[in-house]
């Protein structure tokens, strides 16, 4: 059978495409992208002519069969999405799930992803974090879901989009508190590539007062939450909890 490469391309600076992910491409039988549009032109860019399959969230199980029909038949596929490393954020769970039940090699070939990316420049912890991808899109549904993430130590990572940005970190002022640190990721590797840092309000009113400073697309990280409670605290938490448990058991 064939090998399912997972490629990542690219988050906006062209020169990030490793040597190697553009000589898979160049090998593959069968390049299966989010929009054929868009990554035919990075083929092209690339000098390459290649038969491209459209994968995308709303077509993944009825196109993976397909894809792995080619793979069993003996050729290889490259799987890349429109920026940066497929899956994350992006298509491509259904069929690399799929791969690995029927036993078919998956191999990777890493690259670019805007939450690295913004990560390793930002400056705030990163031995542990938590991705979170995309926060719903409404407001009662975006809150709900910072609100889960209140007592969260570890970096928080999100994406957003320009259109959201600002009225994601004026839910995050209010959720999380003015007071917290957070890092904005813009742009990178490309002509504009901005970092906007400080406490939650000092970086509102930056992106308040500027209207271009929203523009573009955006990687949010918050540093997470100081552990508040004292070893005496955290016991008298569990005590407490204990006895709730326990009450309706006792006679
Ligand atoms: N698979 C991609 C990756 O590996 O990062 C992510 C795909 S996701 C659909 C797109 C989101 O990634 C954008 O809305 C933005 O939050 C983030 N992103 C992608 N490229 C970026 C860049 N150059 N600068 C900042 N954020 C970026």
């Amino acid at each position: 059978p064939g090998v399912l490469y997972i490629v990542a391309t690219p988050i906006g600076n062209l020169a990030d495409m490793s040597p190697r992910a553009t000589a898979i491409l160049s090998r593959v039988d069968v390049v299966a992208a989010e929009d054929t549009r868009h990554s035919g032109r990075l083929l092209q860019h690339l000098g390459l002519q290649k038969r491209l399959i459209a994968l995308h969230d709303h077509n993944e199980r009825n196109r993976a069969a397909g894809l792995l029909d080619e793979l069993e038949a003996g050729h290889d596929v490259a799987l890349i999405s429109d920026a940066g490393t497929p899956l994350i954020s992006d298509p491509g769970y259904v069929l690399v799930r799929e791969a690995r039940n029927r036993g078919l090699t998956v191999s990777p070939v890493p690259g670019p992803c805007a939450l690295v990316t913004a990560l390793s420049a930002a400056g705030l912890p990163t031995d542990r974090f938590l991705f979170v991808g995309f926060l719903p899109a409404k407001r009662t549904g975006r809150r709900a879901a910072l609100d889960q993430l209140r007592q969260e130590s570890a970096t928080l990572v999100f994406y957003e989009s320009p259109h959201r940005i600002l009225g994601a970190v004026r839910d995050i002022a209010e959720v999380l508190g003015e007071e917290r640190e957070i890092v904005l990721g813009r742009e990178l590797t490309k002509a504009f590539e901005t970092f906007y840092s400080g406490c939650v309000s000092e970086v509102l009113s930056v992106l308040e007062a500027d209207p271009h400073g929203t523009k573009g697309e955006f990687v949010v990280m918050i540093r997470g939450a100081e552990p508040v409670a004292s070893d005496e605290d955290a016991g008298a938490l569990d005590v407490d909890r204990l006895i709730r448990l326990l009450l309706p058991e006792l006679p």
